[in-house]
């Protein structure tokens, strides 16, 4: 059953016991109802409606009101922060209340708008995070559930990674990108944790092993330190009948720390007999099967978040987009500021002030369908290395290259072609993100300057062309021309994995490097009479503490 009904608030109830493909539905646009009732006393049923049709991910039901039968209230575990309440008539009056209250939010938000399909990790967690706001609900309790990935968990974020909508990795950088910008703040810190260097998981298993041969089939033993003749040896060459007695000089052993000691412990290996003291511990990850020294593991700080003033701003602000880049790379902008930059070139062009012509390139991917598949952080970061003195940006599928252009011979069309001729090589070196079927295009828009057209020209950078200048198919033996620079942005892949080797630099050093710069070039601003001064300074402090000491010697002479 599926049907629409009016409260008597005159809003529109979508009302629904079972699942329905309400996305593809031309029966139930998103205009025709305001909040949503899955009346089914059934747990299981419930959570898997909701799986497609939720508040968060579900285009057409984006932050209405969400309610369950009373039946199961208490009761849905993770699923629960996506309802707004449980009751079994939609006009009870703390429901209809409930309905005025979302809908007037989202509107003093700003968030009345119906949002696109969402086709990145990063899209998705701006959906969920307004979702949060609207709802109010800043704080973000971390619980621990033996279900979930990573051991502690925000149980909303479990259910939709669950479902596939984003990776761990994804995850991490989104959070660590909004802490960095002061939109999150951690509150509580609750433990630091370490996760599998590979998948990021947090199900490890942790092995003693031999540090010589790898075996954990490894026997730990304590030994004993006879004080009257030194003898140190394993406890099994004390054993005298149940008693202790030296192995070396044959004196029976009475008290622990009169007559001997056990300093130590140590391990001997079943398989290759092997004696050490340390053990070596590694870490199975039970998800993917990776074993790795436990130094290798990943950190992870598990901390209470709170979502600040600054990020309700800044996450209900509707330019939000790919801003996670900008952390990473320094010429990348996001697209509503990409943009504004055109226009303010445009104007500069068209008033004369410049005289290079103003290029954009657009960089897409398409399928084997022929349709343009959603930006990958791979590609991005490839273009983004590619071109480091042009702005990039992303959006609608695409990659965008600025280019201003000039040619010191005053050959513009040479200019032009030079650039042409950078975008053919970028996509070739982006090759290796392509994926069977796909290919890699590009092409590129010129501002002419009669300065009428700014406006479509802006609105063309949205479409990409049916007759790109150049592209390239996919190729199996394609390579990342980057492949031994890890580490430059590995949190960034796509595919959920992290590169183990690589170190985010914390704050602290950070800082320790920037006060390092600062000091060299102080250092090099000194004049030689400065240095030749400060060397002198040196020179008369060490003098000082001699006179003194030889002082001192002196009056202990005397
Ligand atoms: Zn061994
Ligand atoms: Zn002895
Ligand atoms: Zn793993």
């Amino acid at each position: 059953m599926i049907t629409i009904q009016n409260n008597e608030h005159g809003r529109r109830i979508l009302l629904l016991d079972s699942p329905f493909a309400l996305e593809d539905s031309p029966d139930f646009p998103e205009h025709l109802f305001d909040a949503v009732f899955i009346f089914n006393d059934s747990v299981d049923a419930a959570k898997t409606i909701l799986n497609t049709i939720n508040p968060v991910t579900s285009v057409k039901c984006g932050y209405k009101p969400f309610f369950l039968s009373r039946s199961l209230e208490g009761k849905m575990g993770d699923y629960a922060d996506l309802i707004d309440g449980y009751y079994d008539d939609w006009n009870d009056i703390h429901a209809l209340n409930k309905v005025e209250d979302i809908i007037s939010r989202r509107g003093e938000l700003g968030l009345l708008a119906i949002e696109e399909k969402i086709v990145s990790a990063n899209q998705f967690f701006v959906r969920l995070f307004r979702f949060l706001i609207i709802r109010n609900h800043l704080k973000l309790e971390m619980e621990l559930d033996n279900s979930s990935a990573t051991g502690y968990v925000l149980p909303i974020i479990n259910v939709f990674y669950k479902l596939g909508w984003f990776s761990l990795s994804e995850t991490f950088v989104f959070f660590q990108s909004m802490t960095e910008k002061g939109y999150l703040r951690p509150t509580r810190f609750i433990n630091r944790i370490y996760l599998c260097p590979k998948c990021l998981h947090s199900h490890l298993l942790y092995i003693e092993s031999c540090p010589k041969c790898g075996n954990s089939m490894i026997q730990s033993e304590e030994v004993i330190h006879h004080f009257r003749c030194a003898n140190i040896t394993p406890e099994h060459t004390y054993n005298f009948g149940g008693q202790l007695r030296c192995p070396k000089c044959h004196q029976m052993l009475h008290h622990i720390g009169v007559d001997y000691d056990r300093p130590a412990t140590v391990f001997t290996c079943e398989s290759c007999g092997n004696s050490f003291l340390q053990a070596q511990m590694q870490a199975v990850c039970t998800n993917c099967q990776t074993v790795s020294d436990v130094k290798s593991l990943v950190p992870q700080n598990c901390s209470v978040f709170e979502i600040t003033k600054e990020g309700v701003l800044a996450i209900t602000s509707l330019n939000i987009g790919f801003s996670v880049y900008t952390e990473f790379y320094d010429n990348f902008l996001e697209y509503d500021r990409f943009v504004n930059r055109i226009r303010l070139l445009a104007e500069q062009k068209f008033t004369g002030r410049i005289t290079g012509d103003v290029l954009v390139g657009k960089i897409w991917i398409l399928d084997a369908t022929a349709a343009t598949v959603s930006n990958r952080a791979e590609l991005l970061a490839q273009v983004c290395k590619y071109f480091p003195n042009n702005k990039v940006s992303a959006a609608n599928n695409i990659t965008y290259i600025n280019a201003v252009v000039t040619d010191y011979k005053g050959d513009q069309e040479q200019a032009v072609l030079d650039f042409q001729i950078l975008l053919s090589e970028a996509i070739r070196a982006a090759a290796y993100v392509l994926r069977p079927g796909e290919k890699i295009c590009y092409t590129y828009m010129k501002l002419e300057s009669n300065g009428a057209n700014i406006d479509k020209f802006l609105n063309d950078l949205q479409f990409v062309t049916a007759t790109p200048d150049d592209s390239v198919e996919y190729h199996p033996d394609a390579i990342n021309p980057n492949g031994a620079e890890v580490g430059v942005s590995p949190l960034l892949k796509d595919d959920g994995t992290v590169d183990s080797l690589y170190h985010a630099p914390t704050a602290a050093e950070l800082l320790k490097e920037a006060k390092e710069e600062l000091e060299m070039e102080a250092n090099k601003k000194k004049t030689p009479v400065k240095r030749a001064i400060s060397w002198l300074y040196v020179l008369i402090a060490v003098l000082a503490v001699v006179v003194l000491a030889l002082g001192m010697v002196i009056v202990k002479m005397m």
